[in-house]
């Protein structure tokens, strides 16, 4: 099974994340309203941009689910929307490429970079029955996007913004030159590692201090693992944003590890000798990147479970 994912496994048993026990009492009067993070609003926002399926790069649905991100940014105060645009050329032809770059409250000179992909796979090749059916991508890819379009609404309507500036990426071309992800065997992103290489030209001054990506955080069955390379990177943050989603969705934050690591947005900023780490669950069967990855396989608490944590991950002192 796991083989046909996206994943290498590492020579490392699941570690123990975080000692089982009561957590420490929190102070009743939280300033941060988690109660706002509407997951109903954030399922609407998956089955908008199914609409638009086929979304690899591309076809028409690419350009529309680019134009409807950016509308949807500059409803919130992340409305200092840049396009990245080039030219890929990959397995023999020529690409427009997008990353959609929003920024919030630039003036602070801290930065974490709040990540996710937007394009989706252009066909269902693990279906068994229709392996060139349409692939919906509601889990694999627009929950990402349903989650970061949330957060942007949820932050904006805050008080007080975060001691920490959030630069919102979505990449274009996680999915591989084929637009197949997992089942392209020569499989690498694209969108990610040409942002990573131009990265002085966003950060002139002082790099991201840390980069989080989300993708596959809708499945109303998710178990959330930290996984290795985010262990790797930035065990810090991945305990710290492990140990909110405890509190915050006992039932959906697991305090095991995954043992293997997964190959993401993520990766580039590792190589890169940021610290990065990816939420994800990709135990998402018999569903994954086949035509039933649709609107109804995710719940809303899923995407709360996913998009309170990270709110209050962002307000962390
Ligand atoms: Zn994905």
């Amino acid at each position: 099974m796991l083989q046909n994912l996206r994943i290498r496994l590492v020579l490392a048993t699941a570690l123990l994340l975080l000692q089982p026990g009561p957590f420490r009492g929190e102070a009743s009067a939280d300033p941060i309203q988690l109660d706002s993070w509407d997951g109903k609003r954030a399922l609407a926002t998956i089955e908008d941009l199914v609409k638009f399926t086929p979304r690899a790069m591309e076809t028409p649905g690419h350009q529309q689910a680019i134009d409807y991100i950016t509308a949807e940014l500059k409803k919130t105060k992340f409305d200092t929307v840049e396009l990245q645009r080039w030219t890929a050329t990959e397995a023999g032809r020529s690409m427009a490429m997008t990353n959609i770059i929003a920024r919030f409250n630039p003036s602070n000179p801290r930065r974490v970079i709040v990540a996710t992909h937007y394009d989706s796979i252009i066909k269902a090749y693990r279906d068994i029955k229709n392996p060139d059916g349409l692939m919906p991508g509601a889990n694999n890819s627009a929950s990402g996007v349903a989650v970061l379009l949330e957060t942007a609404r949820v932050v904006s309507e805050m008080p007080d913004a975060p001691p920490i500036g959030i630069d919102m990426i979505f990449f274009d071309g996680e999915e591989g030159p084929i637009s197949m992800g997992a089942g392209d065997p020569d499989f690498h992103s694209i969108g990610s590692p040409y942002f990573v290489d131009r990265l002085a030209e966003f950060y002139p001054r002082t790099r991201p201090e840390k980069m989080l990506d989300f993708d596959m955080v809708c499945f109303r069955d998710m178990h959330l693992k930290a996984e290795q390379s985010g262990l790797h990177s930035a065990a810090v943050e991945v305990k710290k944003f492990w140990e909110i989603g405890l509190k915050v969705a006992p039932g959906i934050f697991a305090r095991e590890a995954a043992p293997y690591a997964v190959e993401d947005d993520h990766t580039a900023f590792q190589l890169a000798g940021i610290p990065s780490f990816i939420v994800i669950d990709i135990e998402y069967e018999p569903f994954y990147n086949t035509t039933e990855d649709t609107p109804d396989k995710c719940s809303v608490q899923s995407l709360e479970a996913v998009g309170r944590t990270l709110v209050k991950y962002l307000y962390l002192p």
